[in-house]
């Protein structure tokens, strides 16, 4: 199993390590040609959504991400990757954002919860994060929720978290989204016997 991790900009190294870590083959894709290595799955790291947009679209990046994840690719997109899987951006999810939900200077707080399908007391460190003001699909189901508010969801095989599970010392989430790489490749070769 090959993970894609997008290093354009952000916490990509901290996945990297996480993946690592566990005994997974990560990889930093910084331009189209690292892009076209095969991969089984992408992680679309934190970091600032308005700058990986802007990057993507210049390396001509975009399209290519989008037209894969569209087509099954398993992603997990964490903060500012959360973000770009949502309406107004890559739009693979049938999901709204809200940026900067708990404002920008005081927003960065850790606390633990429940996250459906995986645990409780699960870690979960916000910085300057986003939330899902609504899902839009019932395709696109809430996994977490903070205050009311949704801070983790799946929609098939997308995974997105407002949180940063790279951060802490706690490798189910990243576990979980393996799983549905795992139950992808399966499918694929299913589907090719
Ligand atoms: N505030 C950032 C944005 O809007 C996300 C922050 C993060 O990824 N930690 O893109």
């Amino acid at each position: 199993m090959r993970i894609a991790v997008l290093a354009l900009q952000g916490a990509f190294i901290e996945h990297i390590q996480l993946l690592q870590s566990m005994g997974v083959e990560a990889f930093e894709v910084r331009q189209l040609g690292d892009w076209q290595q095969p991969h089984d799955g992408l992680i679309l790291p934190g970091g600032e959504s308005t700058v990986q947009m802007r990057l993507l679209r210049s390396l001509g990046l975009l399209e290519p991400i989008r037209q894969a994840i569209s087509d099954g690719l398993p992603v997990f997109g964490t903060c500012a990757g959360m973000i770009l899987l949502s309406r107004g951006y890559l739009d693979t999810m049938q999901a709204q954002v809200l940026r900067n939900a708990y404002g920008r200077q005081l927003g960065s707080f850790h606390t633990v919860g429940k996250v459906e399908g995986i645990g409780n007391d699960i870690p979960m460190t916000f910085i300057r994060a986003p939330y899902f003001d609504s899902l839009l699909s019932s395709d696109c189901q809430p996994l977490a929720t903070i205050d009311g508010h949704v801070v983790a969801a799946q929609q098939g095989h997308q995974l997105a978290t407002a949180f940063h599970p790279e951060l802490d010392n706690d490798a189910r989430m990243h576990q979980y989204f393996l799983q549905i790489v795992l139950s992808h490749c399966s499918q694929d070769s299913s589907a090719a016997s």
